[in-house]
């Protein structure tokens, strides 16, 4: 395992320059055209069978070897930003207004550092499924590969996936069990209510102050309905009626975002938002309509996996560059959605902590990936290849 991240060191310039061109060459969700091109000639030179399409853009590199039927995927995504890149680096972003501010140029060049390693190592035994997803940021590229049946042409028995983190020491690994990134939704409701005479309220129904006093009752839910023990955010960002001081609106607009940790506590905020909002407007007189759309789901950590991955970077990097069990965050990952079908484990990499360059959080115009990752992730891979598809 030293002996190949040595030699991953050695030839890691080769990934740095290709990290730095997809960095140069950014693309939105599901226009990840050139970067699924050079993905897959690069997965075809080194001898893995290519699945294109899935997903759009989504690309699967396979590799088999010896007779075992284990078969272990590992997820990276593709996808950048419409952000204007502030970072004045040389390989900025040649594209007006788009940048990969959030690494996943890193994210699949050390992938491709690993499937390289792997192709020429010929140590494991089973089936390897690289797979490259598209539109990660809200464009739900992984759901769209399992529609298109992803794990139907490409069984696996465990899925991992790995992500930077600004504020943690560079190559340093974060681990979390169970619960480890928020679930995501997004609320509308409309308040009809009677339009009307300002100065005339009793010949009117009004969607204003219904809407006034449902803003304040929702902020029970999170305080008086969720156990105090568990995470939840429900936030009004947006209340919208009327244009007149004297005439009563006929129709007024709420727009939510909720947030939770565990399933069960987004089902009770569905649940209560929806009760707690049709019950109100009826008070008043008015009618609601709650238009849920579902973001993200929770990420959930698989234990046996999870504890898997851990003693990987134990074995690699020592306990001393290894967090065991992080806190959870309140983003959200659509990697999410594959750990709903297939257990595995999500891990952070560190981009750097105080005052180096990779501290800056990811989506700011002045963050930018670390190279010096790549030779550190891509040797976690092939570690991890080798010791889950061991001979
Ligand atoms: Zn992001
Ligand atoms: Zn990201």
């Amino acid at each position: 395992m030293t002996y190949l991240r040595d030699a991953l060191t050695e030839r890691v310039g080769e990934f740095i320059q290709l990290r730095r061109d997809i960095h140069s060459h950014p693309e939105l969700a599901f226009e990840e055209h050139r970067t699924s091109d050079l993905v897959t000639a690069k997965l075809q030179s080194w001898g893995y069978q290519v699945h294109r399409g899935l997903g759009g853009t989504g690309v699967v590199g396979t590799l088999k070897r010896g007779g075992s039927e284990r078969k272990l995927g590992i997820r990276a995504d593709m996808d950048a930003l419409p952000i204007q890149e502030a970072t004045g680096a040389e390989w900025a972003s040649t594209r007006q207004g788009l940048m990969h501010a959030c690494g996943h140029d890193g994210h699949t060049a050390m992938l491709l550092a690993a499937a390289k390693a792997i192709a020429q190592a010929p140590e494991f035994d089973g089936t390897l499924n690289l797979i490259f997803q598209p539109a990660e940021e809200g464009g739900g590229g992984a759901v769209r590969m399992m529609d298109d049946g992803l794990f139907e042409h490409h069984p696996c028995d465990a899925v991992f996936a790995m992500h930077n983190m600004p504020g943690t020491p560079v190559g340093h690994f974060v681990f979390r069990d169970g619960a480890a990134m928020a679930s995501s939704d997004y609320v509308t409701i409309r308040i009809h209510g009677t339009g009307g005479h300002g100065a005339m309220p009793h010949r009117a129904a009004d969607p204003l102050v219904a809407a006034s006093s449902i803003v304040m009752a929702l902020q029970t839910i999170v305080s008086r309905n969720v156990d105090p023990l568990h995470t939840a955010v429900v936030t009004v960002g947006a209340l919208h009626a009327g244009q007149a001081n004297n005439v009563i609106p006929a129709l007024a607009t709420l727009e939510l975002s909720v947030r939770a940790l565990d399933p069960q506590v987004r089902q009770l905020l569905e649940q209560r938002i929806k009760a707690l909002v049709t019950a109100q407007a009826e008070s008043f007189g008015v009618r609601a309509e709650v238009a849920w759309r579902q973001g993200y789901c929770v990420l959930v950590n698989h234990t046996a996996q999870t504890e898997f991955a851990r003693q990987v970077a134990l074995d690699l990097v020592g306990p001393e560059r290894v967090t065991l069990n992080g806190p959870p965050l309140t983003g959200s990952e659509d990697f999410a959605f594959m750990l709903e079908k297939v257990p595995g484990s999500y891990l952070l990499i560190g981009n750097g902590d105080g005052d180096s360059a990779g501290a800056c959080m990811v989506h700011n115009p002045a963050y930018d990936f670390n190279d010096e990752n790549i030779a550190t992730g891509a040797s976690y891979w092939v570690a991890l290849v080798q010791a889950y598809l061991a001979v």
